[in-house]
């Protein structure tokens, strides 16, 4: 057995893909799969309208929100959350604390003024109080990402804008893993390939008084009015993929909801946070404590920089026990252990143990 911590594309629930490989040439007795269906039949028709269903009942979506799928990914929301919002003023305020909100940042500033709230924080290891932030009262919308997926770095708590500054939100890594106030937010978007399905979809949520300020060089594959208006079947959306992330919305439903991910993911980021912190500095993380990721847990071997021999041994014994993917991010080395939704309470106990044997056989 194989124990997948990769950082995404990620594991996915054992249930959904053996459900998806009962259907898969015969979908509900239908005689052909999903893959293979008009995005314009009913059959289809109704695995989207019930995977928004799911979404709008697990995170108790307001009725003024609209749920789209969209193609292109998070980074295509990059360019597209500004394009579509950046007519209100021309200007957007943006928290960069990691690599992804870095991306962002760079990529909206070619379709508007982009004013970064806090000074280049240097490492990603920080999110520096609200009350330092330098918000602008005119901003577009002020824009954070939830979970920095390459540094480990999840907000503890909700930044608050300007009164009319609505607030953007990349949640790619951290998606249905706890409880949020949909209503805090002006659009929220999510890559799936993390926690809610394969990759190729991007769920947007947006409160339907911010449609309609793209600017007109806007692509009307990224154009969210015209999305909403044709329910997100502009043009053919990822069949398959929303097939499957709306059998992973049913699986959450199905083991206790956004309360059900969320203490799980606390427990399973305890257990890995718990090795580290009695390690006496062999296992480093970096990441200031109260906002160490409970999705994404980056760590070096052998002390702050890392031991590039004992972090190669490290991966070779957690691969000889099957786990794979811990190699952390290129750009920052060292190990990292993503604990998506998918991944079992007993399946972080695994790694803690091996981190705990390795650690008594290396110190
Ligand atoms: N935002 C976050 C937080 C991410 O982790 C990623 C990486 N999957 C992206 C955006 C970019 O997503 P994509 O590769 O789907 O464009």
């Amino acid at each position: 057995m194989v124990i997948n911590f990769a950082a995404g594309p990620a594991k996915l629930p054992e249930e959904v893909l053996q459900e998806v490989q009962k259907n898969l040439l015969n979908y509900n007795g239908c005689g052909i799969s999903v893959m293979e269906m008009s995005h314009r039949s009913p059959s289809y028709a109704k695995i989207q309208k019930d995977a928004i269903s799911s979404l709008r009942d697990i995170l108790s979506i307001p009725d003024n929100y609209k749920v789209l799928f969209m193609q292109g990914g998070g980074c295509g929301q990059f360019a597209a959350v500004c394009m579509n919002l950046i007519g209100r003023s021309g200007k957007a305020d943006y928290a960069v604390t990691g690599s992804w909100s870095a991306k962002a940042a760079k990529e909206a500033s070619q379709y508007g003024q982009v004013n970064v709230v806090f000074p280049a924080l240097g490492k990603y290891t920080t999110v520096p109080p609200l009350n330092t932030w330098n918000l602008d009262p005119e901003a577009s919308y002020l824009y954070y990402c939830d979970n920095e997926t390459v540094d480990g770095v999840e907000f503890d708590f909700v930044p608050v804008p300007p009164s009319n500054v609505p607030l953007v939100c990349d949640m790619s890594s951290n998606f249905l893993s706890r409880k949020i106030d949909v209503e805090k937010y002006g659009v929220i978007f999510a890559g799936a390939q993390k926690n809610i399905g394969p990759s190729g979809t991007t769920v947007v949520i947006i409160r339907e008084d911010l449609m309609g300020y793209q600017t007109k060089e806007t692509p009307s594959v990224f154009n969210y009015a015209l999305m909403s208006k044709n329910d997100s079947l502009f043009n053919t959306p990822n069949t398959f993929g929303i097939y499957v992330i709306g059998l992973v919305f049913q699986w959450i439903q199905r083991n206790g909801g956004i309360e059900g991910m969320s203490k799980n993911a606390q427990k399973k980021s305890e257990l890995i946070y718990d090795v580290i912190n009695k390690s006496n500095g062999f296992y480093y993380c970096p990441v200031d404590k109260n906002v160490r990721s409970r999705m994404n847990v980056p760590f070096r071997i052998g002390g702050r920089s890392g031991n590039d021999n004992l972090e190669k041994a490290f991966l070779a014994k957690a691969e000889n026990e099957g786990m794979i993917q811990l190699k952390g991010h290129r750009s920052v080395g060292g190990i990292r252990a993503s604990l998506y939704n998918a991944i079992k309470v007993e399946e972080a106990q695994k790694l803690a143990e091996v981190m705990l044997q390795f650690y008594e056989n290396n110190k």
